[in-house]
């Protein structure tokens, strides 16, 4: 069973309709209507000690900075403002003050970044590792969220920023690489930047059909997308922006840059779909929607359609 399979049959039995409530399980982040103007956003995503990272990878502070901006990229994702957001920490009895210490500190820092404001929590102790879930609670103006269902066939697809480095960087943590070189992309993945700013200027031309922040690797969340619109892609693997150092440097360690930009993961990126022309220095056009809802195709420089074995991280596969 897939996570996704598995989200769908543990949400199945539960209560979902609510007055008000205008997206539930299947989107980065819940909408709730508030005043009118406003829509609530609440989002929560937990980091695991030997699932999501390890000690020896990651400095606490860091890890700190990670647990909350990963959770700020689901606002991001919606196009929304993050406002408050809660804590739930667990760590072994021994270490519990000091490791706390350090990961608030960085959960501070990218809080101050964002304006978003602490409003409770939890501490437990944990026999397994370290666990630190946040949830953070956002606004959008009412009616002004991007959602994962609303791309339309003749959609242009688009991404921000370059994709791959972060994977590049967790390939440079499991090989124990850490030249000068390899720097740069382990930063990416172990102190991702949300894109709040640039999700709000996405959000406010209005003309963005669906958004998803890119955690479990490009092909899979843009499946996210094409399964909530009941749409199909066709994308264009000579248009995915990768940094050219990542290239170097993945070939170097006999990684394929295309697979890491197209699978890897982690790269909190935003991608969305909308008309064609939206790009510019920082937003790449990669490919198109597709009425097809059968079709997600990944077509080589040869006008070939890539075979992707692995489409994505999932926690379950
Ligand atoms: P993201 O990668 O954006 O954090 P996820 O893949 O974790 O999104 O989750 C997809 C959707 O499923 C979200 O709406 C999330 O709230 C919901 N979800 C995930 N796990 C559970 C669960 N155990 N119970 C209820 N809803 C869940
Ligand atoms: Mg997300």
């Amino acid at each position: 069973m897939t996570e996704f399979e598995l989200i769908k049959r543990l949400t199945a039995g539960a209560p979902q309709r609510a007055k008000g409530l205008i997206r539930g399980v299947g989107d980065d982040a819940a909408v709730i209507a508030c005043d009118g103007k406003r829509d609530l956003l609440v989002t929560t995503d937990a980091l695991l000690e030997n699932i999501h990272f390890k000690r020896e990878w990651t400095d606490l502070e860091t890890l700190g900075r990670k647990a909350l901006a990963v959770n700020l990229s689901d606002i991001a994702a919606m196009g929304g403002t993050p406002r408050f957001y809660l804590v739930s920490i667990g760590l072994a009895a021994s270490s519990a003050a000091s490791d706390a210490e350090k990961i608030y500190r960085g959960m501070n820092a990218v809080a101050s970044e964002h304006g978003a404001i602490l409003i409770g929590g939890d501490t437990v102790a944990s026999g397994l590792g370290a666990v630190i879930s946040v949830t953070v609670i956002g606004e959008a103006k009412h009616g002004r969220c991007l959602y994962r269902n609303g791309a339309r066939p003749g959609d242009a697809v688009y991404v921000t920023g370059k994709l791959g480095g972060s994977a590049l960087g967790l390939g440079c943590l499991l090989r124990g690489i850490d030249s000068e070189g390899a720097r740069p992309f382990i930063r990416l993945h172990n102190d991702p930047s949300p894109r709040i700013a640039e999700a709000k200027k996405i959000a406010s031309t209005g003309e963005a059909s669906a958004m998803i922040d890119i955690s479990d690797g490009l092909v899979q969340d843009l499946a996210h997308i094409a399964e909530e619109s009941g749409v199909g892609f066709r994308i264009e693997a000579h248009c995915i922006p990768i940094d050219g150092e990542c290239k170097r440097l993945a070939v170097e360690l006999r990684l394929d840059p295309l697979k890491l930009a197209l699978t890897g993961g982690e790269d909190y990126e935003l991608l969305f779909t909308g008309p064609a022309g939206m790009e510019n220095s920082w937003i790449t056009c990669i490919g198109e929607i597709v009425a097809d809802k059968n079709r997600r195709d990944v077509i080589g420089k040869n006008g070939d359609i890539l075979k992707l074995d692995r489409t994505g991280f999932d926690h379950f596969g």
